[in-house]
């Protein structure tokens, strides 16, 4: 087993990006909740519903618990609204759920992952991942209205890493970090970890996320209720403060980028799959939100590995056939996998290197309940994170021309076929990793 690689080494192991022939891009979600915590289905009913929708892997994300060691939970309520239980029986026969009725209470024991790979690992075509989501909030002493939480998801972990109160966000952030450098410092396989949706209830600002300096990636799409990717007038959206983050993190810090994910943050499986694409709103339901790891492997550590070379892209319905960083030449360029009918626009985004941080920082937003939340800065440099380059059509690269603190790509199109969740229509994107940032590194150091 290989040690995990510090991002040091990881650096010149991405500025390379060469690509062997045997590399796949393997679809996969980093975030889901099952009867573990506060998902309404059985782990095995999730990871089979993820492996017949094409999906490659699944990391069972259940807050403050691995999915191991035995546990009973009543899904009574489960049964009566969903019909559970029969529904495992139709897909896995009956015997396979061990129960206990009890009066009211339908008692059944949970599969532990061990089981659930059991079930339905598939060398080379569907494989699990061990997970959870790091689960605090901070909580007003004088105001218990005051709520924000602070949630983020280790990849490919196999210890519960329990976190404790803090005082502040900040200080929650730290903790999250500390109990992930103490694992990755004992592990003998690679960590993936990203920060979880910044803006769920808008709890964590651009700033706070870009000193976390641990953390590889951040959740740039989330695909559950309440996360506010968008933004609103007064904070902004999901992806805009990963551009503060990464320019922060590159010019005032000089340490890598953190890597964009989109996730389902799954926690519902029984809406109808005609409901889709019907107008209806889905609620924390599966198959919205995912990533694109090219790896060389299905393997735990081989994906794991490539998304902490920022080898992935997120993705809420648009698909790359090819995507390439020729770090040489300072070359980004990609080819999208098009629908017919479907008009797609890529967007080449980045920072310059003498970008100015001169920044203002809004009050904080007080909201109707009397709860405080902290605004993320506005900077007066209009380069921060602006287009570089835009080009209509299905093919596209960009030159860097070095200057750049990091270039990234976006990827949009009109189809209007999209899936509704809370805060509206999921527009279909994809959205590939910085680039560019190794020389800021270099020269900060
Ligand atoms: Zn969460
Ligand atoms: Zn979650």
């Amino acid at each position: 087993m290989t040690k995990f690689i510090p991002w040091a080494l990881l650096t010149l192991a991405f500025s390379g990006c060469a690509r062997v022939d045997s590399q796949q891009w393997y679809k996969g979600n980093t975030h889901t909740h099952t009867l573990w915590s506060d998902g309404d289905d059985f782990p095995e009913m999730a990871a089979d519903w993820y492996k017949r929708h094409g999906y490659h892997f699944l990391v069972l994300s259940d807050h403050n618990i691995m999915s191991q060691g035995e546990k009973f939970k009543n899904v009574a309520k489960h049964v009566k609204k969903n019909d559970i239980i029969a529904k495992h029986e139709a897909r896995w026969g009956t015997g396979v759920l061990e129960k206990e009725i009890d009066g009211e209470k339908i008692r059944v024991k949970l599969k532990t992952l061990e089981q659930v790979r059991s079930m339905v690992d598939e060398p080379g075509r569907f494989i699990m991942i061990e997970g959870l989501e790091i689960t605090s909030s901070l909580r007003g002493k004088e105001n218990p209205q005051q709520v924000l939480p602070v949630h983020s998801n280790p990849v490919n972990v196999d210890e519960l890493l329990k976190p404790e109160p803090r005082a502040s966000v900040d200080e929650l952030l730290d903790h999250h970090a500390e109990l992930i450098s103490g694992y990755m410092a004992r592990a003998d396989h690679p960590v993936f970890w990203h920060i979880n949706h910044p803006n769920f209830k808008y709890a964590i600002t651009a700033e706070q996320v870009a000193r976390v300096l641990a953390a590889q990636g951040l959740e740039i799409f989330n695909a559950s209720g309440g996360c506010n990717n968008q933004g609103n007038e007064e904070f902004p959206g999901a992806e805009r403060i990963w551009d503060i983050v990464n320019t922060i993190r590159l010019k005032e810090y000089g340490v890598p980028p953190l890597f964009g994910c989109a996730t389902d943050d799954t926690h519902r499986y029984h809406t109808p799959e005609n409901h889709y694409h019907s107008g209806a709103v889905l609620h924390d339901a599966p198959g919205l939100a995912w990533v694109m790891v090219r790896a060389a492997s299905l393997t735990p550590d081989a994906i794991t590995q490539a998304m902490r070379r920022g080898d992935f892209y997120a993705s809420t319905g648009v698909a790359l056939k090819d995507l390439q960083y020729d770090a040489k030449a300072g070359v980004l360029s990609l080819e999208i996998d098009s629908q017919p009918g479907v008009t797609y626009t890529i967007q080449f985004i980045g920072s310059p290197r003498d970008i100015s941080l001169d920044h203002k920082t809004p009050d904080p937003v007080v909201d109707d309940k009397g709860g405080s939340h902290p605004v993320s800065s506005t900077y007066s440099d209009v380069r921060l994170g602006a287009v570089l380059k835009e080009v209509h059509g299905t093919k596209a690269a960009y030159q860097l021309t070095g200057d750049e603190l990091y270039v990234r790509a976006v990827v949009s199109c009109d189809d209007e076929n999209m899936a509704i969740i809370g805060e509206g229509a999921i527009q279909k994107q994809a959205w590939t990793q910085p680039v560019g940032w190794e020389k800021q590194i270099k020269e900060s150091r």
